[in-house]
This record gives structure tokens, sequence and C-alpha cells, in this order.
């Protein structure tokens, strides 16, 4: 990243920190820039110069002169446009015969300025309009900082060049006044020259910082478009392989379940086919999740949005955990009345809702685990409440993230994945929702499920 302390670039070496293509488009753009600027100041020069002749009474004394210092700024003007005419290529690399042709161009009207300023000044010094050329030389090379700043030599020759013939008059003069204006010249020219050299520094340090960022923007953009494609590649071989491992794993379950049931098999062998089921039932359900995961995260996941029964939902779920629940264990669901109607993919939240209070009964050898639906705000609350064993702050705040455990050691106690709630998250944010977590070890847990009351597309149309 570009500090402001990076200011102290010089062109050069921000321009070394450019690639080749970037650095030939920024000069090229530098170019057009500064032809583009430089126009309205040659009108500027050509009308001070006819003011000035005019209102001194020099075109009046010496018109030959005069109009050749006119024809001579024309001359002047003429000569920068092949120049700039070559420099707005579009794309072109301008060689150093089209740089050099318009470096020289653009100094030939100071000099026309700065020649006939000196003449009128040598020629009137005590004329009222010393003070307006004097101004009018002042003006003129303090707009060169902004106009020329981006290329540097430039913006230095025009502005010797302005200022070393008015200098030289002064001293030419003699006088006190003379004199103080030669001095004036001299701070004024160390004064834009530092500004100069600060705004070209500044200048190519941001088109540095420029480059950089639009490099890091492409960098990024592509590696975005790898991961995602990795992340494609990764979830379609996960798809596939579930696919392939389920079917085998039927037929293992199948046959373990026939020996666990066969009642003329020796008690240990029973045992064994029950171990089978009981880790092939585990394989099942990690595969299922992983499926479910890669959908989610390949975006193959489709929703089947509608109007929610939450509480027969929520019963339902009761009803099949009924089994699972210790015996030290009470179950019990809470709803508020009357809940507002909101909406989900009932088979979803379902899921959602058999992963919470399955994980919660799971985690809580004593005690309660309540689940309670409410309305407090713009959507509808679904909480499981537990009084287990709790979570400890390192794993409350990872817990949403896949493979996820309190325990993942091989000899762990709890039985599971790590994917519920990964999956869970994902679901309930797919249906417009959030899931929320608060836990203390030995204190138990609660997870909060918001589902929203207008479906997701309905609710961010308005
Ligand atoms: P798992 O299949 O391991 O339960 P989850 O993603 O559902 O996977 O949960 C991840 C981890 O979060 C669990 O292993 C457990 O450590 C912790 N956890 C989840 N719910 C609870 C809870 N109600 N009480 C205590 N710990 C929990």
């Amino acid at each position: 990243m570009v500090e402001f302390g990076d200011l102290a670039h010089t062109s050069a070496e921000a321009r070394a920190g450019l690639s080749a293509a970037a650095e030939i488009e920024l000069r090229n753009r530098v170019r057009e820039e500064v032809s583009r600027r430089a126009v309205p100041g040659m009108f500027a020069i050509v009308f001070g110069t006819v003011a000035c002749g005019v209102l001194s009474g020099h075109a009046a004394d010496a018109p030959g002169a005069f109009a050749g210092v006119v024809a001579a700024m024309a001359a002047a003007i003429l000569a920068r446009v092949p120049f700039i005419r070559s420099l707005r290529r579009d794309g072109a690399q301008c060689d150093w015969r089209d740089e050099g042709g318009f470096f020289c161009a653009a100094l030939l009207l100071p000099l026309a300025w700065a020649g006939y300023s000196a003449l009128l000044l040598l020629s009137y010094p005590n004329h009222w309009l010393s003070a307006g050329i004097l101004a009018f030389t002042a003006a003129m090379s303090s707009s060169v900082v902004i106009t020329f700043g981006m290329w540097r030599n430039l913006a230095l020759a025009y502005i010797v060049l302005l200022m070393v013939p008015t200098a030289a008059v002064g001293m030419l003069l003699g006088s006190n006044l003379g004199l103080g204006v030669t001095a004036g010249c001299l701070v004024f020219s160390y004064y834009l020259v530092s500004q100069v050299t600060n705004w070209n520094r500044f200048f190519w340090s941001s088109q540095l910082a420029n480059a950089h960022l639009e490099r890091r923007t492409l960098e990024l953009a592509a590696a975005k478009e790898a991961a995602e494609a990795a992340s494609r590649a990764k979830s379609d071989f996960l798809t596939c392989m579930s696919h392939e491992l389920r079917t085998p794993m039927n037929a293992v379950l199948g046959f373990a379940q026939l020996i666990e049931l066969t009642a003329d098999q020796p008690e240990e062998v029973r045992s064994n086919g029950r171990e089978i089921r009981a880790a092939g039932r585990h394989l099942m359900a990690l595969i299922e999740e992983l499926l479910d995961l890669s959908r989610i995260e390949s975006g193959q996941l489709t929703l089947d949005l509608q109007p929610l029964d939450l509480h027969g939902i929520a019963g339902r779920v009761i009803e099949t955990l009924h089994g699972a629940v210790p015996p030290a264990v009470a179950l019990e669901l809470e709803v508020s009345d009357p809940l507002p109607q909101c909406h989900g993919d009932p088979l979803r939240v379902r899921q959602v809702l058999v992963n919470l209070v399955g994980n919660a009964l799971k985690f809580t050898p004593r005690g309660r685990v309540t689940v309670s639906l409410s309305a407090p705000g713009d959507s509808v609350q679904m909480r499981v409440r537990d009084t287990g064993i709790g979570i400890e702050p390192a794993l409350l705040e990872h817990i949403f993230a896949p493979f996820v455990q309190g325990d993942s050691s091989p000899t762990r106690h709890f039985d599971g994945t790590g994917l519920g709630l990964a999956i869970s998250r994902e679901l309930v944010e797919a249906m417009g929702g959030r899931i929320e977590v608060s836990s203390a070890p030995g204190a138990g847990s609660e997870f909060v499920v918001h589902l929203p009351l207008q479906p997701p597309a309905l609710a961010s149309s308005g």
C-alpha cells in the first residue's frame, strides 16, 4: 500500500514502480493532458502581449516591431499544433522527437512574452503598466505549477524562461526598485520550483498508488475467479462422491441390520452388527450433510419458500426427538400467542430445529431443553435453550464454521459431524433470516433463529 510517506517519490522513482505498459500509457496521458491544459495560457499570453503593447504606447511608437512580436507569437502557437496532434494519437507511444518537439514548442510562447515584457520594462521603466506586466508574469508562472506540474522539467523550464529576463531587467535598471524586482523574481522562482517539485511528486505517487490498486484489483478478481472455480470443482466432486458412497453404504447398513436381527446368531455377532450399523448411520449422516453443504456452497440449493406453520413444525420435531431425550432432561415447547405468519421452507426449518434441539439434548446431561416460539419485533424467533454443558468462548467464535467441534478427538464423548450448525446457518440465511448463539461453560446455551415475516424476495423489493 502506498502511504503518505511515499510521496517523497520523484517521478522517475514512481515511474520505475510502474510496469512498462503502464508507464507508456501514463506518459501519453500526461502529454495529452499538458497539451490540453496549455491552450488557455496561449491565448492569455497573446492577449496580454497585445494589451501591453497598446497600453504602453509601444504599438503606436514601433508598429513594425509590435507586429513582428505578435507574428512571432502566432508562429509559436502554430508550432505546437503538429506536436499536439502527434501527442494525441490514442494509445500510441510517443518517441523522443514528438516529446522533445512539444517541449520546445511549448516554451516558444513564454520566451516571446519574456522577451517582449523585458523590452517594455526597459523601454518604459516608469510607466504605470510595469506593475501590471510584473503581475502578469507572476500569474503566468504560478499557473504553471498546476498546468504543467505533472511534467516537471517543462514546468521548471517555463518558470526559468519567464523569470530570468524579468530578473535581468531589474539588474540592468540598477535602481533600488529594479534590484527589488530581481530579488522578488529569485525568491518567487524558488517558491515556484519547490511547489512544482511537490506537486509533481504528489502526482506521480498517486499515479503509482492508482496503478498498484488497479493491479491489485485485477489480481483479486483473478483470485476470486480461481477460488470460485475451485469451490465449484470441490462441490461437484463432493456431490459425485457422496452419491457413490451412499449406494454401497445402504447395502452395508442393510446387511448389518440383518446380522443384528438374526435371532440364532451369538450375542457377540449381533452386537458387532449393531456397531456396524451405528458407524454406518454416522457415515450416512456425514454424507447427507456433506451433500447439503456442497449444494448450498455451489448455489444449487433450491428452497420452497411458503407461509410456515411454525407451531406445527416445532411440535412434530419434539415428537420425533422424544426417544432421544435423556432420562434426567425435560424437553418443553413454549409458544407465545399470537404468532404472526412468517415465511421459510418447512423442510429446511425442520432440519434446522432438529439440529439445534438434537445438539441441546446431546450436550445436556440433566435439566431442561426449551424450544420457544415468539415474535418480539419484525421477525419470528425460534429459541432453543438448554441447561447443558455450555460452550467455551474460544469455540463460540467459530461455532458456525464447518467441522468445528468442541471435542474433535477420535475418543470424543459425543457423536456428531461438526457440520450441523454450519448447514443450519447457511439455510437460515438463505431463507432471509439469521441465527445467533449465546452460551457460557457450565451454564447452558441458547440458539436463536430469526425468520423473516416476508419471504426474502418480497422483503428486498420493499
Ligand atoms: P455436531 O455434529 O458436532 O453437533 P454441530 O455443528 O451441530 O456439529 O455443532 C458443533 C459443535 O458445537 C459441537 O460439536 C459442540 O461442541 C458445540 N455445540 C453445539 N450445540 C451445543 C449445545 N447446545 N451445547 C453445547 N455445545 C454445543
